[in-house]
């Protein structure tokens, strides 16, 4: 992450570069704004600025070891903390990185906590930072750091952090290693503790420009100029939530193509084209493909009960529901429970990292079981 991948919000960019510059970098930054302003891309940006061991013209230089593994997300002395669920008592952020790692990588430029949920899957869920996060913590930041000369820990949403979880952080946060460096990412800083809060330092970053939220949607996913502005204007200034609108009308057009292709194959019975179908969903991200089988097992379950013809059950675009005309008389009550347990399990199985071509493949000649000519 480099500074000019910042949307607006120059001078909060001028100011922490300064800061790394003259090695006056506070012990605790909390770096705070509205939802939708890009502030953990900055909090990313500083950490690898700060590490980088070839500086050049203000910004890091993406080649050196230390910008490359900030790349990957895997410095070894950067760690991040991020609202969680508890699987079990023991739970600590470190049990998620798989997923976060995906979130990164797949909204880079602005965090969205809504995102964030669905990545984890736990919509209705309201996750913390839970006090075993805290001795995690601590353990990582009483190491001496192992090859920069300061350890970074970012702390995605402090104003999730349990109470009994903050009270454990005060004293280092107060008295800090000297090659600890906390920065923090708040969207609510008045919703943060008021013991965490005023132990930092703070800035806050400001709404992202319309021009400039357009710009990057045009630049990033090849829309027109007219949609992005109405994109930026619709989002109110919220980069995270133009994104999402745009995300969800193309992938769900996108998504809706790949179902149909693939019950037009299954119905064919055409195994080398299934295959290359499985190639083209096995390419897309894993948290991509995830959410494609997530798509499909909802069709499979709106066409079942398009069957019963009762408005007001079903939930279809218009495309879906032109497609749904013809398709839905397949789906019936033989074989929608396997059918939806399919999608289910290959998705189940590609979160467990198995090898996703298989995987998906292994479905689609399945599928053509399933789907009766
Ligand atoms: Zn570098």
């Amino acid at each position: 992450m480099k500074f000019s991948d910042i949307l607006g919000n120059q001078q909060a960019v001028n100011r922490v570069r300064q800061l790394i510059d003259n090695d006056r970098l506070p012990h605790a930054l909390l770096l705070h704004g509205d939802v939708g302003t890009p502030k953990l891309a900055l909090a990313r940006a500083m950490a690898q600025y700060l590490h980088c061991t070839n500086r050049t013209g203000g910004e890091p230089c993406g080649v050196c070891p230390s910008c490359r593994q900030h790349a990957s997300l895997n410095h070894t002395d950067t760690f991040y903390s991020f609202p969680y669920h508890k699987k079990h008592e023991e739970s600590v952020c470190d049990d998620f990185i798989p997923e976060w790692k995906d979130y990164l990588d797949e909204n880079p430029i602005v965090e969205d906590f809504q995102t964030w949920l669905a990545t984890l899957k736990i919509e209705n869920q309201q996750p913390n930072i839970y006090i075993k996060e805290s001795d995690n913590i601590m353990r990582k930041m009483s190491m001496s750091a192992f090859t920069a000369k300061y350890k970074v820990h970012i702390m995605w949403l402090p104003e999730k952090m349990r109470e009994d979880c903050a009270n454990k952080l005060l004293k280092l946060i107060e008295e800090p290693y000297d090659d600890c460096k906390f920065i923090f990412v708040s969207d609510n800083a008045k919703a943060i503790l008021p013991t965490i809060f005023s132990r930092t330092q703070r800035i806050e970053l400001m709404r992202v420009p319309l021009g400039e939220i357009a710009a990057y949607l045009m630049s990033t996913y090849g829309i027109d100029q007219q949609q992005a502005m109405a994109m930026a204007a619709s989002a109110d200034g919220n980069v995270s939530q133009a994104v999402r609108m745009l995300q969800t009308d193309n992938e769900n057009h996108e998504f809706h193509e790949r179902f149909v292709e693939l019950m037009r194959l299954a119905y064919m019975r055409d195994l080398v084209k299934l295959k290359a179908w499985s190639d083209v969903i096995a390419e897309m991200k894993r948290e991509k493909s995830r959410r494609f089988l997530t798509y499909a097992a909802r069709q499979v379950r709106e066409n079942f009960v398009s069957n019963l013809h009762t408005p007001g059950l079903n939930y279809m675009t218009r495309e879906e529901e032109q497609f749904s005309i013809k398709f839905a008389p397949f789906i019936n009550e033989n074989n929608v429970e396997r059918m939806l347990n399919e999608f289910t399990r290959a998705e189940q199985e590609i979160q467990g990292n198995g090898n996703a071509r298989i995987i998906l493949f292994d479905m689609a000649v399945r599928t053509t079981i399933l789907i009766k000519r």
